[in-house]
């Protein structure tokens, strides 16, 4: 599966999105999905089946902006169709996601007695539904973000896109790969350097349990334990 997220100060994304996803083909995949956020509003495209399905249901539509996440899906927790393609999505926000989250069973319970509804059989939606309870409770998204993180057994990256901070890109990884890349105010997260090593001059590998997010102000990267962590760039590899 491969992950993509993007945040641009000048571009559309969804073509990066995109294109971006078909340089990860290689690591395989059944269906595949996209977010973007268009002032503040978060739009979501999703399609079993190859990139090109995707691309056709987007051909001259309005899903576009300057911030967005991609996802091309392995399945591992139910079938590889339209409903259970990521992004998944709940009141707030909408997130892609690398990995199995183990505890997902018991975290679905926990929820579904809060009261929350599922879309899918995915183990993944326990993640923005868990982030959705959370904001509404923390009082900053960094936070709710944290809190959501130390709530999952299992392994993951994660790209994400919040609502109420509609000009920020969240990431984080634990037991799957994710980096960060920047160029100028422009910043990706994804699952290989090969994805955005056309859109991107350097690059920081994240280590396990690091997250964070990225905004035009600039990123931020904390260890597990909610420690701001110094960003490391390193000059993007020309074969990426
Ligand atoms: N476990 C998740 C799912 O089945 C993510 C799979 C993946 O890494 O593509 O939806």
């Amino acid at each position: 599966c491969g992950i993509i997220g993007a945040l641009s100060s000048r571009a559309r994304v969804q073509g990066h999105l995109l294109d971006a996803l078909q340089k990860m083909e290689y690591r395989g995949y059944d269906s595949a999905g996209i977010c973007v956020a268009d002032q503040g509003v978060l739009h979501c495209a999703k399609a079993a089946g190859k990139l090109a399905k995707l691309r056709e249901k987007l051909a001259g539509s309005a899903c576009d902006g300057s911030i967005g996440i991609g996802h091309t899906r392995w399945a591992t927790h139910g079938a590889p169709n339209e409903v259970n393609a990521h992004p998944h999505i709940s009141a707030h926000c909408a997130i892609v996601h690398n990995g199995i989250i183990e505890n997902h069973a018991q975290l679905r319970r926990q929820l579904t007695s809060a009261g929350l509804s599922f879309a899918s059989d995915t183990d993944t939606e326990v993640i923005p539904a868990m982030l959705s309870t959370l904001l509404d409770k923390c009082s900053y998204t960094g936070q709710a973000w944290h809190q959501m993180l130390q709530s999952l057994d299992g392994a993951y990256a994660l790209a994400g896109l919040i609502d109420i901070t509609p000009d920020t890109l969240w990431f984080a990884r634990k037991g799957s790969p994710l980096l960060l890349a920047r160029r100028g105010n422009d910043y990706f997260v994804a699952s290989d350097a090969l994805a955005v090593a056309d859109l991107a001059d350097e690059v920081m590998y994240l280590r396990e349990g690091e997250w964070g997010c990225a905004s035009h102000d600039g990123c931020q990267v904390f260890d597990a334990e909610g420690r701001m962590v110094a960003c490391q760039w390193q000059e993007m590899p020309v074969a990426a």
